[in-house]
């Protein structure tokens, strides 16, 4: 049981951890590891306030040791799924469940769109998590679409309990043919037999992750305390507008923090009481 867990390690992700941990609450950061994060690609990043010139790279780096330094745990792994659970909040995370008080989501920007196919097969052959739903697949053929490093040891995974895998990364196009049961796919015109099409996406939309989340355009609706239309859920960064930037995200996930972490002293205090 955490005060607060935070989904996503980018910038907005690591700075509200480190201010939940700055108030002292306990924080679990969920999210990739620090290379699968955009920022990682960046050259040079040159309107960062007292950090010109670092690579993005190295700015992941910096910001990941003081969450770290600062005791933030992390778990690399996608959230997947979320529900809230009386007044807390339980997350699904690859195979593990967690729990806390609050919430503060940081996925960044969702790119790119589901595959044709994708939606309908999805628990029938479409799968988001290997670690998850690889041991129903056993013995068989899967297909593993990856996005970022992380996702070639997904499919070593996969491999390493029998699965029989093909693995691509970023293919131009995908489509899983037919409706019911998944049993083919197609990855840039070649069809392969499969029994599951792993697609291992960085980010999830918010919307497929929080039922009931309200946006305004294309991101989250959140107020100045960084608050959502969901209660205990706070969101910061890129997934809440423009401008798109990492000394937004740093100062969103500042507020985002301390919001989420005052929320969760006050629903630890409420069930004392
Ligand atoms: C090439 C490049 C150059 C850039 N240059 C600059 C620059 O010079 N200056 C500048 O200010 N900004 C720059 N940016 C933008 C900057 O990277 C972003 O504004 C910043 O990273 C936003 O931080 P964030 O934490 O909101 O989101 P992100 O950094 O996108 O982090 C979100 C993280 O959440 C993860 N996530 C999403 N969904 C889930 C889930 N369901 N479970 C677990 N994890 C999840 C994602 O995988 C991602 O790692 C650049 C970006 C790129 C790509």
């Amino acid at each position: 049981m955490y005060d607060v867990i935070v989904i996503g390690c980018g910038p907005a992700g690591l700075s509200a951890a480190v201010n939940v941990r700055q108030r002292g609450g306990s924080v679990l950061c969920v999210g990739l590891s620090p290379e699968n994060n955009p920022l990682w690609k960046a050259e040079r990043i040159d309107n960062y306030l007292g950090f010109p010139g670092l690579s993005g790279r190295e700015m992941m780096e910096v910001f990941r040791r003081h969450a770290q330094d600062m005791g933030v745990e992390f778990c690399e792994e996608r959230v997947l799924n979320t529900f809230q659970s009386g007044d807390t909040w339980m997350i699904s995370a690859g195979s593990d469940v967690f729990e806390a008080f609050s919430l503060v989501f940081t996925g960044g920007i969702t790119r790119g769109k589901k595959y044709p196919g994708e939606e309908e097969h999805l628990g029938s052959g479409v799968s988001y998590c290997a670690t998850c739903d690889g041991m129903i697949y056993k013995g068989k053929p899967v297909t593993v679409i990856g996005f970022g490093p992380a996702d070639v040891k997904e499919a070593e995974f996969l491999r390493g309990i029998g699965c029989k895998v093909s693995y691509f990364e970023k293919p131009a196009k995908v489509e899983i043919p037919g409706s019911g049961i998944v049993t083919s796919v197609l990855v840039d015109g070649e069809e392969l037999e499969t029994a599951c099409v792993f697609i291992l996406r960085p980010s999830l939309a918010p919307t497929a992750l929080f039922p009931g989340l309200e946006l305004e355009g294309n991101y989250i609706k959140v107020d100045r305390e960084m608050a959502t239309n969901l209660p205990g859920l706070y969101a910061a960064g890129d997934c809440t507008g423009t401008p798109l930037q990492v000394s937004k995200a740093v100062g969103e996930g500042l507020v985002a923090g301390q919001k989420a972490m005052a929320y969760a002293v006050r629903i630890r205090k409420e069930k004392e009481n």
